[in-house]
């Protein structure tokens, strides 16, 4: 039962072979018997997930019917859940219970999604390869010694281990794509403005969105499909009507522009991942579609752009955790300069502090215009690159990861090593766009995946693309041995 999709599951309760209940609490057991080995939840909600599944049962032998009605998930713990723990992954909220549920998880709810729990996380989201939440790390399933990426490496990891069909996650730099290609998922970042962030707490706000990660592009669109809408809580939704992302999965690649960028094979990729790619490319070729050799010229200037603005803005969206209205307060404060200065010194770990030091530097007097608006410059013109490419093809193509996943531990003394490995990741959230990353092979024994990016609100061209090609190769199909 725990190796089927969403669509699979969905035609199952549609055609009563069994009850949401029943696989809830098959799904159930099985985290609490493989869960140990991955550290992937932060909380269970065992309760919450029972109560949802009858009540899905009920609303279906009433008559409704829906691909998400009775089918089980789980939320990225920055997600907002009323009365349940939403820690984002930090010391500093392990006692918060959200007084309300996000956009994302009500939406959710009332299309009949059954949580299971809240997955781990890198701290506040900050990290490629969930190493720095509070509760531990999260392992990667493919090798338990390995990351599983980051910062939405709970949501992957669980997923991937089949402990649940599909999970939430966010994605600001790359944490829904990067830990998608570490464990053989498909994840897809919509549109900025796709998805409401209204209850998600918040990295570096103009560039946050969240998404779905699951096992085939078919699954991501029966989630997305339930994620994406206008909310006129979040101000920098987008009042875009949303399409049925599962009703374009089958158009045909016939004549489809594909470009792949040479500044993607450069230097920094591993070689066995380049081959990887490229067979991808061909067999989206015997598709039908016609691959074009573009450039992003400024794609070397996104990593130092990207590492001013997210901290630029995590310092300012992190000020509200000052020990007084939210979360940890440190014990006998001797005034309020220590009740902060302590709250916060001893509620946030070590990479928060570094983003939250390093962005105040670049937004103070005298180095904003040095740093933070040389940084807004470059990201116009990263978005420049992709409106030009974007005139010439539909679709980009390239490595999601320089590297497969890493040793546990291999990066914690070098912050700037992990950063490097975002590098093609980052450029989509700078300019706002939708990529997806796919299976495509594997490096001895880790997942690779491939990065496909699109125009704005291109979401269902992404889908569209990789279910083709998810039809026509088995990688996505690979199941990690022990799960
Ligand atoms: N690795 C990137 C960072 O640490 C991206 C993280 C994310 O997308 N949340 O900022």
């Amino acid at each position: 039962m725990h190796q089927m999709t969403l669509a699979e599951i969905a035609r199952g309760l549609a055609d009563k072979k069994f009850s949401s209940e029943e696989l809830t609490k098959v799904l159930l057991a099985r985290i609490a018997q493989l869960d140990p080995q991955l550290n992937s939840f932060i909380s269970l909600t065992e309760d919450l997930a029972l109560q949802q599944a009858k009540a899905a049962d009920a609303r279906r032998a009433n008559g409704e019917s829906g691909a998400l009605l009775g089918a089980p998930i789980a939320h990225k713990d920055l997600f907002c859940t009323q009365g349940i723990r939403t820690s984002c992954g930090s010391k500093m909220l392990d006692n918060f219970k959200a007084p309300y549920d996000a956009t994302v998880v009500a939406k959710l709810a009332a299309a009949g999604a059954v949580t299971l729990g809240k997955t781990n996380m890198d701290e506040f989201a900050m990290g490629s390869a969930n190493e720095s939440s509070y509760y531990g790390a999260v392992k990667n399933p493919w090798n338990l010694e390995h990351v599983p990426g980051g910062s939405s490496g709970g949501s992957a990891a669980a997923v991937a281990a089949r402990l649940l069909p599909a999970a939430t996650a966010t994605d600001t730099g790359g944490s829904i794509r990067q830990p998608a290609a570490f464990t053989n998922l498909t994840g897809l970042k919509p549109t900025y403005g796709r998805v409401s962030r209204w209850g998600m707490i918040a990295y570096a706000s103009s560039l946050d969105q969240g998404g779905p990660l699951a096992r085939t592009a078919e699954d991501c669109a029966i989630l997305l499909q339930g994620m994406a809408g206008f909310d006129a809580n979040d101000s920098t939704s987008i009042d875009e009507p949303v399409p049925d992302y599962s009703a374009s999965l089958n158009t045909s690649l016939q004549g489809l522009r594909i470009g792949v960028p040479k500044e993607y094979f450069s230097a920094g990729l591993d070689p066995r991942i380049a081959e990887l790619i490229h067979n991808s490319v061909k067999a989206l070729e015997k598709l039908g579609a016609v691959i074009k050799e573009i450039s992003l010229p400024n794609m070397q200037h996104a990593i130092p752009a990207y590492y001013v603005i997210a901290p630029a803005e995590a310092s300012s969206n992190l000020s509200r955790f000052d020990g007084v209205r939210f979360g940890y307060r440190c014990e006998d404060p001797k005034n309020l300069e220590d009740l902060y200065k302590r709250s916060r010194g001893e509620g946030f770990g070590t990479e928060v502090q570094r983003r939250i030091m390093v962005g105040a530097y670049a937004l103070s007097a005298g180095y904003y215009d040095a740093y933070y608006l040389k940084a807004q410059k470059i990201r116009r013109l990263v978005k420049n690159d992709f409106m030009a490419a974007f005139n010439e093809v539909d679709i980009i193509l390239g490595p999601t990861t320089p590297n497969p996943a890493w040793k546990l531990g291999a990066k914690n003394s070098d912050p700037v090593a992990a950063y490097l490995e975002d590098v093609y990741t980052i450029t989509a959230n700078l300019a706002g766009l939708p990529g997806l990353s796919m299976p495509a092979g594997f490096v001895d024994g880790l997942p690779v995946g491939v990065q496909l990016l699109a125009p704005y609100f291109q979401e269902g061209r992404l889908l569209n693309v990789a279910h083709q090609y998810q039809l026509n190769t088995d990688w996505h199909t690979r199941t990690p041995q022990g799960f």
